[in-house]
């Protein structure tokens, strides 16, 4: 794709950009071993080089696989270095190439049809109640929108052309990263965090107007393999163990107030994911959730006690458990360095914006950098309802999201480089600086 001009870039806006973005197929795709997992994502991150290049930041770079990354200098001495991040793959799980942005301009709070039948109403989309008069983009209906995460590389795109536009905004100098893979977990894999050399960042990846986002699941993610015995149905009396029953009560067993569609907030639960199998043999996949670590612990043996008890009244079965992965809360990192959501939250309401801060109920890369050593929790982007082909963005909130961006720049340049350096203490027992 054509990288705009210089002054094209500085003046177009957000919008022009997530538009320009949005267009360029680039999901990831789970079952690749390569990265990054598809070669599509090659052009959106060629692009963005290109862009950041035409913008004169001039170590702007695609590494290897894929990872995107830039920086804009500071324009005041002595100010920590601040990551911005945010992914440009999409999620594999929902059509999302030929993604045809519409705008439905000043929202009037009546449904909104999509071409493809589909339909938006503050019914199906709550959210949508706050957006009266905003001018709300969509796709066709037979894909993704996209906004997850396009919306997040516009608004730091942006945010850069604003700092570029306007001198007399001070900062420190600004890293951004772009980053493939990230909605199959892997796009940190390839993170350099040394290299990056950031105090702190933060992922555009969030959701409505206000969201900020610095606490999220600790999760093991497991695969049961559930072993019977197969006999001739015929004769199977006191023989056979059949696996897919074995299934069956593992499953009825899991309580059903502790599943993912009976639980919200800060609930943890047990999921079972998928399930594959014969008589002989059944695997399940099972995500485990919670915010502590304790009530993780709890789930994982609730699990093996019904394990325990199916090998216990079904002599001849098997069960093996095996963790597959997980990630951890990132809440104890980022508490380590108070300004960190101490200044988000500060830029936030600077912005005009109330801060809602939520958990997130689900993983970020920003979680795992933050156990990498580059504190990072999330910010909101505007779009909502993401994975969906109903996913939609308030061009307003991503305005917003923007000037949350320069202003939560601004304030770490207040901030002396210092004071992060030394020994980690317990969380909890420093001020909030500047909040
Ligand atoms: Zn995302």
């Amino acid at each position: 794709m054509h990288v705009p001009d210089h002054d094209t870039l500085l003046t177009e806006g957000v919008i022009a950009k997530f538009l320009r973005y949005v267009q360029i197929d680039s999901p990831s795709d789970e079952d690749s071993t390569q990265a990054p997992s598809t070669t599509e994502q090659w052009e959106i991150a060629r692009l963005l080089e290109g862009e950041l290049l035409a913008l004169g930041l001039r170590d702007a770079r695609v590494d290897a696989h894929a990872i995107v990354t830039a920086t804009l200098p500071g324009n005041v001495p002595d100010a920590p270095t601040v990551g911005l991040l945010a992914h440009f793959d999409t999620f594999p799980g929902t059509p999302g190439r030929w993604v045809k942005p519409l705008i439905h301009q000043g929202y009037s709070g009546d449904t909104i049809a999509l071409p493809s039948g589909a339909t938006l109403s503050t019914v199906s989309h709550p959210e949508l109640v706050h957006c009266l008069g905003h001018d709300i983009l969509t796709s066709d209906g037979t894909t993704l929108l996209g906004a997850d995460d396009k919306a997040g590389v516009a608004e730091i795109m942006e945010t850069l052309c604003r700092l570029l536009r306007d001198p007399g905004l001070k900062h420190g100098p600004v890293r951004v990263a772009f980053t493939p893979d990230e909605e199959i977990g892997k796009g940190v894999d390839h993170f350099d965090v040394p290299t990056f050399g950031a105090v702190a960042a933060y992922t555009f990846d969030g959701g409505a107007q206000g969201e900020v986002e610095a606490e999220n699941f600790n999760a093991t993610n497991l695969r049961v393999t559930l072993t019977g015995r197969s006999a001739h149905t015929g004769y199977a009396k006191g023989a056979m163990v059949n696996a897919l029953h074995l299934a069956g009560e593992l499953m009825s067993a899991i309580p059903s107030t502790m599943r993912p569609e009976t639980t919200q907030d800060f609930e943890g639960f047990l999921h079972v994911d998928e399930i594959a199998g014969n008589v002989e043999s059944v695997t399940l996949k099972m995500l485990l959730r919670d915010f502590t670590e304790a009530g993780l612990a709890h789930k994982r043996a609730m699990l093996e006690g019904i394990l325990t008890g199916l090998q216990q009244r079904h002599p001849g079965c098997q069960a093996k458990l095996e963790v597959t992965g997980g990630y951890r809360n990132m809440k104890v990192e980022v508490d380590r360095d108070p300004r960190v959501m101490g200044l988000a939250l500060k830029a936030v309401r600077d912005a005009g914006v109330a801060p809602v801060q939520r958990p997130i109920r689900g993983g970020t890369d920003g979680a795992r950098l933050s156990f990498l050593g580059l504190p990072t929790p999330n910010l909101f982007t505007g779009g909502v309802n993401h994975h969906s082909r109903t996913e939609w963005a308030s061009v307003q909130w991503m305005e917003k999201a923007v000037e949350v961006g320069v202003r939560l720049v601004q304030l770490w340049a207040g901030e002396r480089l210092a004071t992060t350096t030394g020994p980690r203490k317990d969380t909890g027992s420093f001020p909030i600086a500047s909040a």
